[in-house]
């Protein structure tokens, strides 16, 4: 990297300071009040912007613009259309307000739940100004909203910005009360992102790795990351490289990439931001996503973001780490101070452990995925049941407010709200523990569930709406209060009071949690199915449809674009398990036992004992015919999946297909460590995690 930092980042972005050197002052006060209200645009400015945002980018070399969305796809799309305009003058570039603002695509091969009728397939993009548009592969993308033709969002987007908008709204209202003065108060997120690379060639080998991002067979190798040398450990040369190379590509657009390491399992690692707020954040996460394939292949890497490429390391999360911050620069989840200022810290604590309780189950959907559900509870990766960590300081401190108990134990005293001052949480004191799936860590809570190719947008939009529905309802109880200190503390007791079972500070993964956690009524969900019902329950209709984020309709419809995924991602690791083993394994070992039993004759001849050869023959052999016959019988229930109901095909690919996969893995993984390597069909685990 020759040219210096402050020339690359952003170079690629449309961002703020290029809108102040390049828009005339009063468009670009209006769209930075655009961007900090949340608004929508003011079409009379839009041909402006549209003009300057054309310019810089034709300046780069730029011909194409596209509108950039996220279909419910979980990835990003983009249509290509040139700024070329023929006219009788002769071949003009151009970008009118009308282009930026708003742009029509066939909507009919994104997943649309059923919302798009067949005869109306159009769908909508509408530019999005709280995100900065950018260069990507010479293309300018603006990104935008995407919408159907009765207005129902089809994106991940629609529901995210305004879900960040109620939340806005209703932390307004109870900073109001407080007496707190600001303007605006937005979500924070810092998505943690974790991935593995693996040898191009060696995964071009791997059907199960080109069909689905993960390894459907493999034998645990002789190593695996039980020593701990790969975490933090030095980075391969390779590994070095890609790196910097794609911290330059993330940087050029504005994503600013920090911190890097090696992760737990050996071939795994980490890239975080620098935390923004969550529209770009989101947006940010899923260009990074994309860049870090891309650059992977110029490496001869591939770059595997599922959830649990291999069987018996840790699985790769995206640890989502979320706080709110006011315009006046104040993180409502570090405590101030005064005592007045902790009181309000107390309040917006209260509101996320009282919103985590209350909507447990719909947050646990908003992170399943056929993917996510092998990671859950598995190595490293929180267990599927939903809990707060606040650190020691902390629980005592919601212990004393609860009990009455002794909160300072030199001056015996209890914890007093809006009288104490309280210290700041240091990172050490909060979260060291991995096991739980919501940690308080210092002045941020970090959501651990998401599995690494999740788009943040759907945790986050339930996220921030389940805490926008608390801080509505203490606004509503505060406003009303003649008394508002005393109705403050009233209300911290009774919300830590009745959510306390939600806070649990020990190990997630022992069985003595879940006992206990089924004792306090919380959601154990392990499976996508299981939690699917949450989603267009009463209480989730209710909850999204008070705060003007999905309707009953629109549920429903992303609930059916859940359940599909999920089967259809089963139904296609199915079909591929049956056909490596019966293509490729099956005849291979079938090979190995020819040639062994060629060998055991050729002893014969010589009179010399073959008790060994018959023996692994036999072995073999049994393997080969249960393997076999589980192929078959999958092939057979593939056939016959229920077609009539989401749900219960959902759970007939989770009863009747997975456990039988598990078992045709088995077989073939008992085969392959008896099979001479030689033969074997493909590369193994050692191979595939070590050479790099
Ligand atoms: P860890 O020890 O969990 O890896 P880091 O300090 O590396 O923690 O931070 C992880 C992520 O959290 C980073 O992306 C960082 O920018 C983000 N982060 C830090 N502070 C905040 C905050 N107040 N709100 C949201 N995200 C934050
Ligand atoms: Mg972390």
């Amino acid at each position: 990297m020759n040219r210096p930092m402050q020339e690359i980042f952003g170079s690629m972005v449309f961002n703020d300071s290029v809108m102040q050197e390049r828009l005339p002052e009063n468009v670009y006060q209006a769209i930075r009040r655009t961007r900090e209200l949340g608004r929508g645009i003011d079409p009379s400015i839009a041909d402006t912007v549209a003009a300057s945002m054309k310019d810089w980018a034709v300046e780069k070399g730029v011909t194409h613009f596209a509108h950039w969305f996220q279909p419910m796809t979980g990835f990003t799309a983009e249509k290509h259309e040139s700024f070329l305009d023929f006219s009788d003058e002769g071949v003009i570039m151009t970008l009118s307000g009308k282009e930026l603002i708003k742009g029509e695509s066939d909507a009919s091969s994104f997943p649309s739940g059923g919302l798009r009728a067949t005869f109306e397939a159009r769908g909508y993009t509408a530019w999005d100004p709280t995100s900065y548009a950018f260069i990507k592969d010479g293309v300018l993308c603006i990104p935008t909203v995407f919408y159907s033709y009765n207005g129902e969002a089809l994106d991940t987007k629609a529901p995210l910005l305004a879900s960040i908008e109620t939340l806005n709204r209703q932390a307004l209202r109870v900073l109001k009360v407080l007496g707190t003065e600001a303007n605006h108060v937005s979500a924070m997120v810092g998505p943690e992102q974790e991935y593995f690379l693996v040898d191009k060639d060696l995964f071009d080998q791997r059907e199960d790795l080109r069909l689905c991002g993960r390894t459907l067979y493999g034998a645990k190798p002789p190593k695996g990351q039980e020593q701990g040398d790969h975490y933090y450990g030095a980075i391969k040369p390779r590994v070095e490289a890609y790196m910097r190379d794609l911290n330059e590509e993330l940087w050029k657009l504005g994503v600013s990439a920090t911190t890097e390491h090696n992760e737990a399992a050996p071939a795994q690692h980490e890239l975080a931001p620098i935390y923004g707020d969550c529209s770009l954040a989101t947006d940010h996460n899923q260009i990074t996503m994309e860049i870090m394939r891309k650059v992977a292949l110029r490496h001869n890497l591939v770059c595997l973001l599922h959830e649990k490429p291999f069987e018996g390391v840790n699985g790769s999360g995206k640890h989502n780490n979320w706080s709110l911050s006011t315009d006046t620069g104040v993180n409502l989840f570090a405590p101030g101070a005064h005592p007045q200022e902790n009181a309000q810290f107390l309040l917006f604590i209260t509101a996320v452990v009282a919103a985590v309780d209350e909507y447990q189950e719909i947050l646990r959907m908003s992170v399943a995925t056929a993917g996510n559900d092998h990671r859950l509870g598995g190595n490293e990766a929180p267990p599927a049941i939903i809990s707060v960590y606040l650190g020691t300081e902390l629980e005592d401190i919601v212990t004393s407010i609860i009990t009455g108990a002794v909160y300072d134990p030199q001056t015996k005293e209890e914890m007093q709200i809006g009288v104490h001052i309280l210290p700041r949480f240091s990172r050490d004191t909060t979260d060291r523990n991995r096991t739980s799936p919501v940690a308080f860590t210092g002045n941020k809570f970090e959501f651990r569930m998401p599995g690494s190719s999740l788009s943040v947008a759907g945790p986050n939009i339930v996220l921030n709406t389940a805490v926008a529905e608390m801080l509505r309802r203490y606004a509503d109880r505060l406003e009303g209060a003649s008394d508002v200190t005393g109705e403050l503390n009233a209300l911290i007791k009774d919300e830590l009071t009745a959510h306390r079972r939600i806070i649990f500070s020990g190990n997630g993964y022992s069985q003595e949690w879940k006992e206990e956690a089924r004792r306090r009524g919380l959601a154990e969900l392990p499976t996508l199915p299981d939690a699917a019902p949450y989603m267009v329950s009463e209480k989730s209709v209710e909850l999204f449809g008070r705060h003007h984020i999905y309707t009953a309709q629109e549920l429903a419809a992303r609930n059916e674009i859940y359940l599909v995924n999920y089967c259809h991602t089963i139904r296609i690791e199915c079909a591929t398990m049956v056909d490596m083993a019966r293509r490729q394994i099956l005849p291979a070992v079938a090979e190995y036992v020819g040639e062994l039993a060629r060998m055991a004759r050729d002893k014969q001849d010589l009179n010399i004992s073959v008790s060994h050869d018959r023996k692994q023959i036999e072995r073999l052999s049994q393997l080969l015919e249960e393997a076999d016959r589980l192929a078959d019988l999958l092939e057979d229930r593939l056939a016959h999946a229920p077609e009539d109901d989401r749900q219960k095909e959902a759970e007939y690919f989770r009863d009747c297909i997975l456990p039988t996969m598990e078992q045709l893995r088995s077989a073939v993984d008992r085969l392959e460590i008896r099979t001479d390597e030689r033969y074997w069909p493909f590369p193994v685990y050692s191979d595939l995690m070590f050479r790099v």
